[in-house]
C-alpha cells in the first residue's frame, strides 16, 4: 500500500512530504495506523549523514505509537484496535546467543526500523508516515495509562535509559548522574528517580533546573561552572552521558567514585578521547549501551504506566519538522518533539 510520509532527499535539504510503499500484511504481521512519532536525535544524525552514508530518500522515525488496523492470520499477540508501539528494530535472527538471552538489540542481524534492509530484501522505512507493517514479535503493547503521544518517546529514549539503569543497578543508595537534559536525559531522570536512586543532572546551564527538579532530580548542576567539577569529584556510582556532541571525558570521569561506571549512550559524530589515568587511578569503568531489548521495551512502558509518567512532549505538525530539527540541535527541546501524523493525511 502507498502511504504518506516525510522523507529526507539529501543530507542538506529540508525534509519534505512524499509517499512510500508498505509491504502487504503477512501471516505474522501487524498493520499499524501510526498516530504519533517522536523525533530522536538519532534521526537527525542519520538524515544528515553524520554517522555513515545513507541512501536517499530516507524516511526515519523509531518512536512509533499507534493503533492496530489489521493483523495477519497467524497473529496472536495483538488485536485490531490495540494501542501499540514500535521502537528501533523490527526484526532479529531470533536464534543467536543475544536473541536467546534477551539481548536482541545486540543481534548482528538486527533489522533497524529505518536505514536497514528487511528479511524480504527491501529497505525499511521509519515512522514519519501514516502506517507501518511490522512482525508481531517486534510490536509492543502500550498500557492504557499512557497517552499515545507521550508514550511514543518511551520506545527509544525511554528504553535507552531504562536498560543501562537496570543493568548497572540504579536504585536506593546509588547516586546517578545524567548528562544532558534532552529527550533521553529527561526520561533518564524520571526513571532513575522512580527506581529510588539519588539523581543529579549535569546540564550546560541552569535554564532547565526547575524542570529537572520537577522530573525528579535531587540536584542540578551547570557544567559551565568550573566549580561543578571540583565540588562533585568522586561523587557518582553511575553516570549516563546522553549528549549528542563530544565532551571532555577527563573532567567527567573524575566525578565517579572508586569503581564507578560511566556509560555512554550519546552517539556523537566524532571519536572520543579517553585519558587512561582517569580510569586506572580509581578502577573506573567506561562502557556503552544501545537502546534495549524487546522485553526491556515492554518493561519500561509498563514501568512508566505504573509510576504515572512518560515523556514530556511538544506535539507538532508534519510541516514543522525542519524547524524542530533546528531546535533539537540547539538544545531547545522540552523535551521531545512528537509529530501528529494526522497532519500527514
Ligand atoms: P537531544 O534531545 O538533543 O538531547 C541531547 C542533550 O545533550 C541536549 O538537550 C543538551 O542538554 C545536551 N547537549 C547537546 N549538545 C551539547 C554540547 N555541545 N555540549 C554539552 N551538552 C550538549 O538528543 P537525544 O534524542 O536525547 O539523543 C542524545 C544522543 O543519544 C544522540 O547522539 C542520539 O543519537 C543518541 N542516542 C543513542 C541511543 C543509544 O541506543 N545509545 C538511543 C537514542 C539516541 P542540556 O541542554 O541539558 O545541556
Ligand atoms: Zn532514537
Amino acid at each position: 500500500m502507498q502511504v504518506n510520509a516525510i522523507a529526507a532527499m539529501s543530507a542538506t535539504e529540508p525534509l519534505q512530504r512524499t509517499t512510500i510503499e508498505r509491504r502487504d500484511v503477512g501471516e505474522s504481521d501487524v498493520l499499524i495506523a501510526i498516530k504519533y512519532v517522536g523525533i530522536c536525535h538519532s534521526d537527525i544524525h542519520t538524515v544528515r549523514g553524520e554517522w555513515h552514508e545513507v541512501t536517499y530518500p530516507i524516511v526515519v522515525g523509531h518512536e512509533i505509537a499507534g493503533v492496530v488496523e489489521q493483523v495477519g492470520a497467524g497473529v496472536t499477540k495483538h488485536r485490531i484496535g490495540d494501542k501499540v508501539g514500535v521502537g528501533c528494530f523490527v526484526d532479529t535472527c531470533r536464534e543467536c546467543d543475544n536473541c536467546r538471552n534477551g539481548l536482541d538489540q545486540y543481534c548482528a542481524k538486527q533489522v533497524g526500523t529505518y536505514d536497514s534492509v528487511g528479511k524480504d530484501g527491501q529497505p525499511t522505512a521509519g515512522g514519519y508516515s501514516t502506517h507501518i507493517v511490522v512482525d508481531e514479535n517486534y510490536v509492543l503493547r502500550i498500557p492504557d495509562g499512557l497517552k499515545l503521544d507521550q508514550a511514543a518517546p518511551v520506545l527509544c529514549a525511554g528504553v535507552t535509559l531504562y536498560s543501562p539503569l537496570k543493568h548497572w543497578q540504579a536504585g536506593p543508595g546509588k547516586h546517578v548522574g545524567i548528562i544532558g537534559l534532552g529527550g533521553l536525559g529527561h526520561m533518564g531522570v524520571q526513571i532513575a528517580h522512580a527506581m529510588g536512586a539519588k539523581v543529579s543532572v549535569l546540564s550546560q546551564s541552569l535554564k532547565k533546573k526547575e524542570d529537572g527538579e520537577r522530573l525528579g532530580a535531587d540536584h542540578y548542576y551547570s557544567t559551565a561552572d568550573e566549580t561543578t567539577f571540583t565540588d562533585l569529584r568522586g561523587q557518582f556510582d553511575l553516570i549516563l552521558n546522553t549528549v549528542s556532541a563530544n565532551l571532555d571525558l577527563a573532567q567527567y570521569l573524575g566525578l565517579l567514585k572508586t569503581g564507578g561506571s560511566f556509560v555512554e549512550v550519546g552517539a556523537p559524530e566524532h571519536p572520543m578521547q579517553v585519558p587512561a589515568f582517569a580510569l586506572i587511578g580509581q578502577r573506573r569503568s567506561l562502557a556503552g549501551s544501545m537502546i534495549g531489548s524487546i522485553a526491556d521495551t515492554q518493561e519500561v512502558l509498563d514501568f512508566c504506566a505504573e509510576h504515572g509518567f512518560a515523556a514530556e512532549v511538544e506535539v507538532i505538525d508534519a510541516d514543522d519538522v525542519n524547524e524542530a530539527y533546528e531546535r533539537v540541535v540547539n538544545s531547545d527541546v522540552r523535551y521531545r518533539f512528537v509529530i501528529d501524523t494526522a497532519s500527514l493525511a
